[in-house]
C-alpha cells in the first residue's frame, strides 16, 4: 500500500474515533448522576481515543507511551482548559517564565508535569500530519477533533476558558 493510502486510511480512522469520541461525551451520564463519575469517564474515553489513533500518528515516531514525547514541541502553548480543569491546575505548582512552554512542562524531562490530571484537550492532541511541522501548527484534523467536541465538553467541565494562564 502507499503511503498516500496508508494517510487516507488512517484519516478515517481519525475521522470514525472522533465520532466515537463525541458519541460517548454525549452519553456520559451513564456513568452516573455523580459529577466527578462524569469527569473521571470523559478523561477515560480521552485515553481510549488517545491509545487507538497512537499507532498512525506522527508522535509514534517521536515518542514512547511510557516515556513520553522526545522535543515536547506541542507543549510549548497555553493549553485549552475549561472551567474546572482551570481550578484543577490553579491548585497546582507551575513555573513562571518566558520560555513559552505550558508552565506545568519539566523543561529538563521534557514530560508533562500533572500527566495525570493534564486537561482533556492535552489527552486528545496528536500530531495526525506527516511532518514535525505540525506539532506545533496543528492541521485541519487535529483542530476538527478538538472542535468537535468542544461545546459538548462544556456541559461537564463548564464553559470553554481558552488557553491556560496562571
Ligand atoms: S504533537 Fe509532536 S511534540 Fe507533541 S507529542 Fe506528538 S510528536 Fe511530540
Ligand atoms: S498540561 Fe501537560 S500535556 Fe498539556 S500542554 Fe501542559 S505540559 Fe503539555
Amino acid at each position: 500500500m502507499s503511503q498516500r493510502d496508508q494517510q487516507k486510511l488512517f484519516e478515517c480512522l481519525v475521522e470514525r474515533e472522533s465520532e466515537r469520541l463525541k458519541r460517548r461525551i454525549l452519553h456520559a451520564d451513564r456513568a452516573g448522576d455523580d459529577r466527578w463519575r462524569q469527569i473521571s469517564f470523559l478523561y477515560r474515553v480521552a485515553d481510549g481515543f488517545s491509545r487507538r489513533v497512537f499507532a498512525g500518528s506522527f508522535c509514534h515516531t517521536e515518542m514512547s507511551w511510557t516515556a513520553g514525547c522526545s522535543t515536547g514541541r506541542c507543549c510549548k502553548c497555553r493549553p485549552d482548559v475549561f472551567a474546572y480543569e482551570k481550578q484543577v491546575l490553579d491548585l497546582l505548582p507551575k513555573r513562571i517564565d518566558d520560555s513559552g512552554f505550558c508552565p506545568f512542562f519539566n523543561l529538563a524531562k521534557r514530560t508533562c508535569g500533572v500527566y495525570g490530571v493534564r486537561p482533556f484537550a492535552c489527552r486528545i492532541y496528536y500530531n495526525f500530519a506527516a511532518a514535525g511541522y505540525y506539532c506545533q501548527n496543528p492541521n485541519d484534523a487535529t483542530m476538527q477533533v478538538f472542535d468537535g467536541v468542544k461545546r459538548h465538553l462544556e456541559r461537564i467541565l463548564g464553559p470553554y476558558a481558552g488557553g491556560y494562564l496562571p
